[in-house]
């Protein structure tokens, strides 16, 4: 028990890609703080995780093969692990279009395919996407695979759906993890600026919404695609018009 409330997960087997650090990593900890039996695996050595590549195939079969003898059923997937590259439409090269893809878009169907013969009813999807998936961000690899898996998150909730499984996307903003670290620091200061709530999230902002999506209280929420963002998408670019009309000394 937390407090007076029940573990929101107790008993449940939930596998979790990408779960060596960022997002991953708070995720594993919010999913096994409300009771959940957490498998983690990334495709790095970490301490607890389970070494998966979510581009290969026998990777997903033997971790199918292991849960099914082992727990006999898995109630949740969360995939998370992806990966980006910044090359504008300019330079990006077929190649780049096929690495992001297999991780962010294959990687997910993969997990999903294997996964499924192992869930019963109840069992929920959640398939991390990003804000790039709802705007026109540059980095175009990136951008077209977060919006396929967003395609593949609605197919498997219509598919799926009549065997009691749900299949839901979240699309975080800005979260300060290793990802966004790597990008120049213009990057975050214009994301700052476009952002309503002022600021830049963190991964313990965008946990919750997964430990709740897994959770029997998002039981009739499926095929939904939720932003975890400060508003970043939900203003279309019109913010800084907003602001210029307010203050109009300011607008340039
Ligand atoms: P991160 O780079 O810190 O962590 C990603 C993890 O995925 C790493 O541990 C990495 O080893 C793992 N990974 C990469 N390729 C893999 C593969 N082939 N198989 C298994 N694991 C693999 O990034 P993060 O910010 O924690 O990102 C988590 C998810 O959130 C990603 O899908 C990312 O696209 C998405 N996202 C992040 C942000 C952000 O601002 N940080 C914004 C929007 C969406």
């Amino acid at each position: 028990m937390t407090g007076l409330h029940p573990k929101r997960l107790l008993g449940k087997v939930v596998v979790v890609t990408g779960a060596a650090r960022g997002q991953g990593a708070a995720e594993v900890e919010a999913l096994t703080r409300e009771g959940a039996r957490v498998v983690a695996t990334d495709v790095t050595e970490a301490p607890g995780c389970r070494r998966l590549d979510v581009t290969s195939e026998q990777d997903w079969q033997e971790l199918a093969a292991d849960l099914r003898e082992a727990y006999g059923h898995v109630h949740g997937l969360v995939n998370n692990a992806g990966v980006t590259w910044r090359a504008r439409i300019d330079e990006v090269r077929p190649e780049d279009m096929a690495r992001v893809h297999a991780v962010n878009v294959t990687g997910p169907l993969l997990g999903i395919q294997r996964l499924i013969p192992l869930m019963p009813p109840g069992a929920s999807i959640v398939n991390v996407g990003s804000t790039a998936a709802l705007t026109a961000h540059y980095p175009v690899a990136y951008t077209t695979s977060k919006w396929a898996l967003r395609g593949l998150t609605r197919t498997a909730a219509t598919e799926l759906g009549p065997r009691g499984i749900r299949v839901n996307a979240l699309h975080p903003g800005y979260i300060e993890t290793d990802m966004t670290a790597s990008a120049a620091p213009a990057f975050r200061e214009a994301n700052i600026r476009e952002t309503p709530l002022g600021r830049t999230g963190t991964v313990d902002e965008v946990a919750p919404l997964v430990v709740f999506l897994l959770s029997d209280e998002a039981s009739f929420i499926t095929g939904a695609e939720i932003p975890v963002d400060g508003g970043l998408t939900a203003h279309g670019g019109v913010m800084s018009i907003a602001r210029a009309m307010r203050h109009p000394e300011e607008a340039e």
